[in-house]
């Protein structure tokens, strides 16, 4: 149904609303790990609404790097972060925050209905706010000119191109963001560990991008929302690199306490620490692992892999999307996925 002209006007100041209130708490945030007076970084923000429009910033990203597929790059143990754009990054912080709010049971989003099973507060809306268009097709779509030519693409089964990200001049192994927030979409937001404690897949109601060009007909299945609210830090004739740090921040956590990593690793992490669990970023694979073992009492926690602990998921959009999708990851589950909790 076509929406009224004061819904259409509402919604648009709604968006713009979430896009400033990521805004202030990212600015809220210590110095640390935000970039200096020539550096750009982009900013990604999971917001929950409330029925009467009152904002909540449930997770903050920020980031612009990736690191390339190779073993000793990206370690066995699930410590380094492979993926730290903005978007991956907030989303981690959700997923980190989600796991406070189970294990704490003081939830005011997530709602427990029964032991370990939980479904998401009725009188929240999820919103996903990017303060750019996401890299891939999305990125491409606004600024035909950025398109690199060394990408791996090829099609999955609705059509939608697949991108690798770019790394130091060479393509890495992990996907765009336009291509993993449209799996977010497809299959929920929780991610396969999270989501075995959740009745019914987490959805986002609206995608909220700061841009001038229409995204809709890259994210099919969801209404997006373009906004005209530059961040301070985007790119310009003055910030002209990259900033290499990443900012991870989720509700609860104080603000002079926002996670910074670098490369993957913790800001000022000595290197024969990189690959110890207990030194992980609390957003890295182990670290949320750690949290998925304290929920599951019944498991091992000593002897259970991680690939067997995401083999344990039953969302049957997960497998749909896995099966339309064989050329979606090139991440092998041996070597990255096989580790077990060696930290307690
Ligand atoms: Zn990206």
């Amino acid at each position: 149904m076509k929406r009224s002209f004061e819904e259409e006007c509402e919604n648009d100041d709604l968006a713009e609303r979430i896009a400033l209130s990521c805004y202030n708490q990212y600015n809220l945030l210590s110095s640390r790990g935000k970039p200096s007076s020539n550096e750009w970084t982009h900013l990604a923000g999971f917001v929950g609404v409330e029925d009467d429009n009152n904002i909540r910033v449930l997770s903050i990203g920020t980031g612009t790097k990736c690191l390339g597929g190779e073993k000793d790059e990206r370690g066995t143990q699930g410590c380094l972060l492979h993926d730290s754009h903005a978007e991956v990054i907030a989303r981690r912080s959700l997923m980190k925050f989600f796991y406070e709010e189970i294990l704490n049971e003081n939830n005011s989003i997530l709602i427990k209905q029964e032991k370990n099973k939980f479904y998401l507060n009725k009188s929240i809306r999820l919103y996903l706010f990017v303060s750019y268009p996401p890299c891939g097709s999305a990125a491409y779509l606004s600024d035909p000119i950025k398109r690199p030519k060394f990408e791996h693409k090829s099609l999955n089964s609705s059509g939608e191109e697949l991108y690798l990200k770019p790394g130091k001049g060479y393509a890495t192994t992990s996907l765009s963001c336009t291509n993993k927030i449209n799996r977010w979409i497809y299959q929920g937001i929780e991610g396969t560990l999270l989501n075995q404690f959740i009745i019914s897949p987490i959805n986002l109601t609206s995608l909220i991008i700061q841009t001038n060009t229409n995204l809709s007909s890259i994210f099919k299945n969801i209404s997006v929302k373009s906004v005209n609210k530059p961040f301070e830090y985007d790119p310009s004739s003055e910030r002209i690199r990259p900033c290499p740090m990443s900012i991870a921040w989720w509700s609860g956590l104080d603000i002079s306490s926002s996670v910074i990593t670098v490369d993957g690793h913790s800001l000022g992490q000595i290197r024969k620490l990189r690959h110890k669990q207990q030194y992980a970023s609390p957003i890295a694979k182990c670290s949320l692992f750690k949290l998925y073992l304290q929920l599951m009492e019944n498991l091992s926690s000593t002897t259970i892999t991680y690939a067997e602990a995401k083999a344990l998921s039953s969302n049957s959009l997960r497998n749909q999307f896995i099966l339309n999708n064989p050329q979606w990851t090139t991440t092998d589950p041996n070597i990255f996925y096989s580790f077990t909790l060696t930290s307690t």
